[in-house]
Formats: structure tokens, sequence, C-alpha cells
């Protein structure tokens, strides 16, 4: 199947793109290697601002400076992204660009299954080529029990995009060990802040941590924003991708 846009990531910006994307109408395909986790937050609660029209605004039912509570925004999250007809969410994992003449495709998953877009945007946060340590062992995950996987840095880097090095050191919660997850970045050079476009291929974007911008407030504007650019470049572009039925 065809889609208008696909998402590679369901933190919270691909979270807040793929609602903006779908409740513009467009066809919109999350795909992220996990579906328990998506809208993840590490503590239990935060004091967030809240925009409105976001995807946290009707998980909290409002907006303005609210405490968000982790596990009922995680429930929420699923619930109207499953509700949005026009969101068709994929648990799988990314692992290579397609592009033709130029111009992203798609992407291959990990599986095999090529998925057709004709905008793709990665919101792959602390996932590129991530290594959690706790304590003395390693393991490839962009956090505590959720699997990296380095297919999409591979072909990102065999494209040639250029990375730089980005590491985050967590104190333990509830008695469990401190860690530190280490991440590549996309280097400032291969993005534009007000596009948000990847300048390698036609129709690629990307957002939120997996270009360095940290932080939930952070993620929340970005996938909105991104969600407002990836529509305005589709319709911008109606008569070289007819939009989907
Ligand atoms: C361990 C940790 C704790 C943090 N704690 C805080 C905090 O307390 N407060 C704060 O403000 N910021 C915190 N940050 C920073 C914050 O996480 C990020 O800025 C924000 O969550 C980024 O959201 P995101 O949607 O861009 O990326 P992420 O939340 O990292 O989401 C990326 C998603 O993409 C998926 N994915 C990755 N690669 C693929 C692929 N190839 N195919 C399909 N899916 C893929 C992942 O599984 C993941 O679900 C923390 C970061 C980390 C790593």
């Amino acid at each position: 199947m065809r889609h208008d846009v696909v998402i590679v990531g369901g933190g919270i910006t691909g979270c807040e793109a793929a609602y903006a994307t779908a409740r513009a109408g467009l066809r919109t395909l999350l795909v992220t290697t996990s579906l328990d986790t998506l809208y993840a937050l590490a503590h239990d609660s935060y004091e967030l601002a809240v925009p409105g029209g976001s995807l946290l605004a009707a998980c909290v039912g409002r907006s303005g400076a609210v405490r968000v509570r982790a596990p009922e925004v995680r429930r929420a999250a699923k619930r109207l992204l499953e509700a949005e007809p026009r969101v068709h969410l994929l648990q799988s994992t990314a692992s290579r660009l397609m592009v033709e003449n130029g111009v992203v495709a798609g992407v291959d998953t990990w599986e095999g299954i090529a998925r057709h877009g004709a905008l793709v945007a990665l919101c792959v946060g602390s996932f590129l080529g991530a290594r959690l340590t706790v304590g003395a062992s390693e393991e490839h995950a962009g956090r505590l029990s959720e699997m990296a996987y380095d297919d999409l840095l591979h072909d990102l880097a065999g494209r040639g995009f250029e990375f730089r090095h980005e590491e985050l050191a967590l104190d333990g919660l509830a008695g469990a060990l401190p860690y530190i997850v280490r991440f590549q970045v996309l280097a400032r050079g291969e993005w534009a802040e007000t596009t948000y476009r990847l300048g390698r291929s036609g129709g690629l974007y990307a957002a939120g941590a997996c270009v360095g911008r940290l932080g939930y407030a952070t993620a929340v504007t970005d996938g909105m924003a991104l969600g407002a650019v990836l529509v305005g470049a589709l319709s911008a572009s109606a008569e070289r991708w007819p939009r989907c039925p």
C-alpha cells in the first residue's frame, strides 16, 4: 500500500507529526519498532507546556502548563492514533530508504517489506547507532530495554549522510543502576531547521532527537511543526504526487 507520508519512529516527535498529518487528511504510515512505547516519557510525571492542537493536549484534555502522567499519556496517545482513520500504525523497523531519481519513495523494513510514501520523515530519536551501558554491560538500545538496529544508520552513512556523537547519562530510577545512552544524530549541515528537510534526497525530512533537538517540550513542538511542513509540502507537489484516495 502507498501512503502520502511515512513517518519512521513513534516517539513524541513522530506521534505528534502523524497526528497532525492524519488530521489534515494525509494517509499516514507511522512505523515504529515497538507499539508499546508510543509517546514514551522516561519518568512517571512531568510539568510540561502543552500546546493547543497537539496530540498531547488531546491526551490530557487541555493545553497550557500541565502536570502530565506518562502512563496515561502513553495509553491515550495510542488510543487516539488508533482512532484516526488515516493513521496506519505499524510495528516494524525501517532498515533502508528507498530513493528513486534522487527522490525518496518510501522505506524498506527489517522484515523485507517495502513501505511506499510520497514523503518520508525520520523521527528516530536516540536510536541511530545507539549503545546503552548499564554497569559493565552494553546493549544495542536507545533506551532501557528498547532495541536499536544499526541498518538505517548504515544505509544513511552509505548515502553520504554525516553524523555527530550525542550522549545522555541518566540517574537510576527506583533503585535501578544509572546508565548511559550513546547515539548518533544527523550532523548540523544535513538538516534545515526551518524546513525540516534533509538535503541529500527530495521528499526526506527529519525532526526531534535524531537531529540533536533534545527535550520533551521540543519534541512536541518539533513534531507539530514537522506535520505542518509535510502537509504543505504534499499540497505544493500535488501534481507530482497525486494524493492517495
Ligand atoms: C534515556 C533517555 C531519557 C530521557 N529523559 C528525558 C527527560 O526526562 N526529559 C526530557 O525533556 N528529555 C529527556 N530525554 C530526551 C528526550 O528523549 C528526547 O528529546 C525526546 O524523547 C525525543 O523524542 P523523539 O520522538 O525525537 O525520539 P525518541 O523518543 O527517541 O523516539 C524515537 C522512536 O523511534 C523508534 N525508531 C528508531 N529507529 C527506528 C527505525 N529504524 N524504524 C522504526 N522505528 C524506529 C524508536 O523505537 C522510538 O520509539 C531523554 C532521552 C533519553 C535517551
